[in-house]
Order: structure tokens, then C-alpha cells, then sequence
């Protein structure tokens, strides 16, 4: 039929972040918009998602066709303990507005994104995408987590409902240009690569929250927009599926210290802080449902997108969020 050719509008909330970013890179730079297609990427000056009534006037505006839903309040580990309610509130509504809205104006996929920090604290490894809701989150992060799982659980209900193929990714630790490189409120690299890089500005020693000992997986920010364009295009489950290096590639913060400190040609003395908090000390996630779809997905090694991430700081100082 013809609304089937008809090329995407594709409208992209928090496009101004880490992961929109990312995704605006690789649709403007790197050939990832077909012919005819809209890409707009929405920050929150242009509309507060927290609002209905902005939600909906921006919706009307540029009527996508799909929707890429990336707008959430996130933090770093201590601000989240800090805020959980903040957390929980405005991401439930963020969601239900922008969810609802799609469903109101006959949006006709839309891909969230959830969470490998909002899965069961107690739990088997590796998580996979069925263990979702098998217990309660760490308690570092309850509002940011519950709110995120309800996607899942809304995105199953637009489709028994309304035959809406609403989806979502569940990203492990995203790195990349355009973090939020603020020590306090940061992702953990980028916090690390601030400090690392002030550290040797100041001749001081490199001062690590916590014991260095947590295993992570991280993943380059622009391998996750590759990914977020291939689940678009061509992802057809309700159910969510994990965007993450392998179980194998999981490191210690630790060693991802190392890489910073090798990127960024610090020299000096490295301190573990254990007298903060760690937070899980590990989440191990497979990737055994997107390596069926993709087994030969090429991921960008961590010391490469350590590497690009740092010179992205240093060159950019004036202009990322620090
Ligand atoms: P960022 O913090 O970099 O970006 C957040 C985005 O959300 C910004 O564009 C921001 O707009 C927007 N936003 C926040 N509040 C509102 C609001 N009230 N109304 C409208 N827009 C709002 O986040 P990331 O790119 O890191 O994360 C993107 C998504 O990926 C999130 O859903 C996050 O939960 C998820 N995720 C991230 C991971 C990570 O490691 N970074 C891991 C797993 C999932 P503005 O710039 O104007 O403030």
C-alpha cells in the first residue's frame, strides 16, 4: 500500500544526548538516512517530554511515522541515590506522554530504550532479556529502574491492544562523545576521563570512587546508534533485546582506568577510594539474542573508543558537559 513506501518521519527525543548524538552522527555523516527520509532530533528546550501538552504540540508539528525514544532523566550512580523519586516520577511520565502520544497519532514503531542497570539485583548470570522483571532492581537506582521496566510492560500492552509494534534495546554502559563528563553526576568513564584529565592538568593524583573491582561492559556510543538503526529498520519482536558486547568482554573498572590513563598519557599516582560506593558489582549481560540476528556485528574495542572518547574531550573541553 502506499503509507507502506511512504519514507520515515522520524522523530528522535533526547537527540541531543550521549546516544541521540551518536545516532545523528551516523544518519548525517554516515550515509544511515534512506532517500526521502525526515530525521529530527528533539532536545528538551523544544519540548519538556515531562509535559503532555508540549509532548503533544511537538508530536503534531512533525508527524513521525516512527520514533526513536531515547528522553529520560539519568544520572550518574550517586545522583540517583540522591533522587530516586525524581527519577521514578519524571520518567513515568516522560514515557506514558510520549508513548500515549505515538499511540494517539498512529505512530507506527516506536524503539525505547531501557536499561542493564534496571534488571534484578539478585540474579544468575548472564541476564538475558526474559529476566527483566525477576525481582526488585538495586536499590541504588529503584525509581530510574521501575519506571524503565514499565516501558516493557506498556509497549506489551499497545501491541495485545492495539496491534502497535512499539519495542525497546536494552544498552549496557554507553560511552562516547558528548557524555555527560561531570565527576558527580557523570557515567563512570566519563567522570573518569574528566578527572584523569584534570588530574594531570593539576600534577595530582587520580582519585577512583570505590574499589576499581565492579565488572562492566561498555559499549561505544556509535556502535549503539548502528544498532538503533538495524532495530528500526528491520526488529520486528515486542520483547526487548540486549545491545552489548560479549560476556567475555566484560572488564573492571579497573582496567578501564588503565586504558583512560594510557589515552590521555597520565603518569601519576592512581587511588582507589573505597570508602564510596561501588554500586553492583556486576551485571554480566548476554548477547546471545542479538548475536543470532547479527553474528557478525563488529564491536569497537574499548581501548579504540577510550582512545576516540578522550581526544573528543580534550579537543572539545569548552563545549561538553563537564
Ligand atoms: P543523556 O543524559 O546524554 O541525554 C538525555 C537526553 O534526554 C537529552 O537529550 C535530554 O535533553 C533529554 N531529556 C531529559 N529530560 C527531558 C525532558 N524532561 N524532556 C525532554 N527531553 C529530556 O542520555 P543518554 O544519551 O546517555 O541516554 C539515552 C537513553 O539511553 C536514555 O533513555 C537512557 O536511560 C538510556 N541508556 C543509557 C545508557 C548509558 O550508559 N548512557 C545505558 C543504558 C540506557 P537536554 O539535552 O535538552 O537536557
Amino acid at each position: 500500500s502506499e503509507t507502506k513506501t511512504e519514507p520515515m518521519r522520524v522523530l528522535v527525543t533526547g537527540g541531543s544526548g550521549l546516544v541521540g548524538k551518536a545516532i545523528e552522527h551516523m544518519v548525517k555523516q554516515e550515509g544511515g538516512c534512506l532517500e526521502g527520509e525526515q530525521w529530527t532530533f528533539l532536545c528538551s528546550k523544544e519540548a519538556n517530554l515531562v509535559d503532555l501538552q508540549q509532548t503533544r504540540a511537538v508530536f503534531e508539528k512533525y508527524r513521525p511515522t516512527h520514533v526513536i525514544h531515547l528522553a529520560a532523566k539519568v544520572g550518574g550512580l550517586y545522583l540517583h541515590m540522591k533522587e530516586n523519586l525524581n527519577f521514578l516520577r519524571d520518567n513515568l511520565r516522560i514515557n506514558d506522554n510520549v508513548l500515549q502520544t505515538s499511540h494517539e497519532m498512529g505512530v507506527t514503531k516506536v524503539v525505547s530504550c531501557l536499561s542493564s542497570c534496571i534488571f534484578p539485583d539478585k540474579t544468575t548470570y548472564p541476564i538475558d532479556e526474559s529476566m527483566i522483571h525477576n525481582g526488585p532492581p538495586h536499590d541504588s537506582n529503584f525509581g530510574y529502574s521501575h519506571a524503565k521496566r514499565m516501558i516493557d510492560i506498556q509497549n506489551r500492552g499497545y501491541f495485545e491492544q492495539h496491534k502497535h509494534r512499539y519495542t525497546a534495546v536494552i544498552p549496557t554502559n554507553v560511552y562516547g562523545p558528548y557524555d555527560n563528563f561531570n565527576f558527580e553526576n557523570g557515567h563512570v568513564l566519563s567522570a573518569l576521563m574528566h578527572k584523569t584529565y584534570a588530574a594531570k592538568k593539576e600534577g595530582t593524583p587520580l582519585q577512583v570512587w570505590g574499589s576499581g573491582t565492579p565488572r562492566r561492559q561498555f559499549i561505544y556510543s556509535l556502535d549503539v546508534a548502528r544498532l538503533f538503526l538495524w532495530v528500526l529498520r528491520e526488529y520486528d519482536e515486542i520483547d526487548p533485546i540486549i545491545l552489548s558486547v560479549g560476556e567475555e568482554e566484560e572488564l573492571t573498572i579497573k582496567d578501564a582506568v588503565e586504558m583512560i590513563a594510557d589515552a590521555l598519557d597520565f603518569k601519576g599516582q592512581i587511588v582507589f577510594d573505597t570508602s564510596k560506593s561501588d554500586g553492583q558489582i556486576k551485571k554480566t549481560a548476554s548477547n546471545a539474542k542479538l548475536r543470532r540476528y547479527l553474528p557478525d556485528f563488529t564491536f569497537t574495542p574499548l581501548s579504540e573508543g577510550i582512545k576516540k572518547t578522550c581526544d573528543w574531550f580534550v579537543n572539545n573541553y569548552d563545549i561538553a558537559r563537564t
